[in-house]
């Protein structure tokens, strides 16, 4: 008999297989007490295997096919670091010292009070870095505990054409199974924003995660279908659906040959009006992706990403000559680099130690406000972008502001320092735009007054829907009232559009929403004519885009602004979604 589970699915695409299960991994981990004279031997054994640890690393780095994305080999890059940081290596030492106890107890409390720092911060993606950090620790009690062979550690090709349903994966197992030929993964656990599934879309592996029980329905052996798009898997499935399933699968693989097809083609509506897309950038690396997806520039380079895993912040020197290689690489594509955007709850990075963590950390000092307390933070990265503007199309872009005071602080602070580089003959753009991003409501409803003193705008539905709504992003119980679709959301995109266009400055946006295809339609209607998306959106993105009339929408779209809930916003834009 079928039975069909559902869960989330996390990296889109349909495998079909048999099911090979990976045990869980789980260590009970228990204190004892070691006596004064064996304290420098239990240090040397914690030592050695963290050594161990560092070995098995490099063998699984090098394992890694030259071809694979630069990201996958970044995570295990990110794991060697952590064995070389004193919080994992030299803490733990000192605990065994301190408490006279076994090192895996000192590594466990160790383990405990790293995630305990990074459960309290405010952004998912980091948030998700305590996965890393359970990870190296796992692989260093493992060894503590003599238990070095992961059991899928196993000979290649031994996966060949098998869908892996484990507990939980890490995104070193993710690689090495995606070595081995596997097809695509189910997990019990795991969010959309852990490294396991942004590597899973990284490596293209169809991927549901968060599939509870997964382990009692299914066994060893059995054939599923795995339907990633959808979060679907159907546990020994009957000939129709098997048959229909295979169908789709042919239809997915035309329909991605023909996406790679838009690759180079323009961003522009049925009726002629051209869209500008461009793409969201986390790290340096990334930018290949952008000229890979032939994305139009970079709408939004998060530079938080320069200050992480560090001591201390990059200075002045660092900050240009990073951003004067992405302009390199770019080669004349524009490029929006957003100034930091740090919290309240992030004050680990960059050697920044101010302080008690807020209680509200969204609503404290983050962003533009952190910068405006901490010109010393601030003016060596605006300097640097000011002067890396000589080098190609740069645009500034100012994360939080919600009044015109501090708007006013920055254009000061940003008039003295090109007074400083006119005195030293430095060159620069001196018609640098300058943008805010419009992520508050009260910035929204005031776009107009933003505008007036602006080159551009953008918005950024992610903190704009987390504000107007009341929600902490990354609260999973409030998670349910996201709406990018209510009517409150709507206006205050429509305000701020209308504002950009009154002012004759561009407006874009770059949250999330803009990446989401279901709601690419009504954000042309509302008049949005620059989005800014992660690089795998991008293809599917313009292909809504190139397949859209933007009168109906219009039209469309000022019924969807009158709408009373975002269920009725659905449906009237439901007509238009139908075309593809
Ligand atoms: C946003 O808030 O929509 C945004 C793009 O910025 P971030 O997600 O980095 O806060
Ligand atoms: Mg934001």
């Amino acid at each position: 008999m079928t039975i069909a589970l559902h869960g989330l699915g996390v990296s889109r695409g349909i495998a079909i297989g048999g099911v090979y299960i990976i045990e869980s991994d789980q260590l009970d981990i228990h204190e004892y007490s070691i006596p004064k004279e064996s304290i420098e031997t239990e240090i040397q054994r914690f030592d050695k295997a963290v050594t161990s640890a560092r070995q098995q690393l490099r063998a699984i780095r090098n394992h890694i096919p030259v071809t694979t994305d630069a990201d996958i080999a970044a995570f295990i890059d990110t794991h060697l670091l952590m064995l070389e940081d004193s919080s994992l290596t030299h803490e733990p030492a000192r605990l065994i010292r301190e408490l006279s106890c076994n090192a895996e107890w000192a590594l466990k409390l160790q383990r405990d009070a790293l995630v305990s720092v990074f459960d309290e911060m405010d952004d998912a993606y980091l948030r998700t870095r305590k996965d890393d950090v359970d990870y190296v620790v796992n692989r260093i009690q493992r060894i503590l505990s003599n238990q070095t062979s992961l059991h899928h550690e196993e000979p290649d090709n031994l996966l060949t054409g098998y869908i892996v349903l484990a507990n939980d994966l890490t995104p070193a197992d993710t690689v090495l199974m995606q070595h081995k030929g596997i097809t695509a993964f189910v997990t019990e656990y795991g969010g959309p924003t852990s490294h396991t599934a942004i590597l899973a879309r990284s490596l293209g592996i169809p991927a549901i995660v968060g599939l509870q029980h997964a382990l009692q329905y299914i066994h060893e052996e059995d054939l599923i279908i795995l339907d990633g798009t959808r979060g679907i898997v159907l546990v020994d499935p009957d000939k129709q659906s098997l048959a229909h399933y295979r169908k789709l699968q042919n239809e997915e693989k035309i329909h991605y040959t023909a996406l790679g097809r838009l690759k180079g083609k323009p961003t522009v509506t049925l009726d002629g009006i051209p869209i500008e897309l461009q793409a969201n950038i986390e790290l340096p690396r990334d930018f290949d992706t952008v000229i890979e997806v032939g994305a139009a520039g970079v709408g939004l380079y998060r530079t938080e990403f320069l200050y992480m895993n560090r001591d201390s912040p990059p200075d002045e020197e660092e900050h240009y000559q990073t951003y004067t290689r992405v302009i390199e690489i770019l080669n004349g594509l524009p490029l929006t680099i957003r100034t930091l955007d740090l919290g309240a709850d992030k004050q680990v990075d960059g050697g920044r130690q101010t302080g008690p963590i807020a209680s509200n950390p969204a609503l404290g000092l983050r962003a533009v406000r952190l910068c405006l307390k901490e010109p010393s933070l601030f003016r060596p990265q605006l300097r640097a972008i000011i002067r890396a503007s000589v080098h190609g199309p740069v645009r500034v872009l100012i994360p939080m502001l919600s009044n015109t005071h501090e708007l006013g602080q920055v254009l000061q602070i940003i008039a003295e320092i090109k007074a400083e580089l006119d005195n030293q003959d430095i060159p620069y753009d001196h018609h640098l735009p300058l943008g805010a991003m419009i992520e508050v409501p009260a910035a929204a409803v005031c776009a107009d007054i933003f505008a007036s003193s602006l080159d551009f705008l953008s918005i950024g539905t992610n903190d704009l829907i987390q504000y107007t709504m009341a929600i902490d992003r990354v609260n999973d119980e409030v998670n349910y009232l996201y709406d990018p679709l209510h009517p409150a959301v709507l206006r205050l995109i429509h305000i701020t559009l209308q504002a950009g266009k009154k002012a004759n400055i561009p407006v874009a946006m770059c949250g999330e929403m803009a990446g989401e295809t279901q709601h690419t339609r009504l954000l042309l209607g509302l008049g949005l004519r620059e989005f800014s998306v992660h690089p795998a959106a991008l293809l599917e993105v313009k292909q809504i885009i190139n397949n859209s009339e933007l009168a109906p929408l219009t039209i469309l779209a000022q019924k969807a602004l009158n709408a009373r809930n975002s269920i009725e916003v659905a449906e009237i834009m439901a007509t238009a979604n139908i075309q593809s």
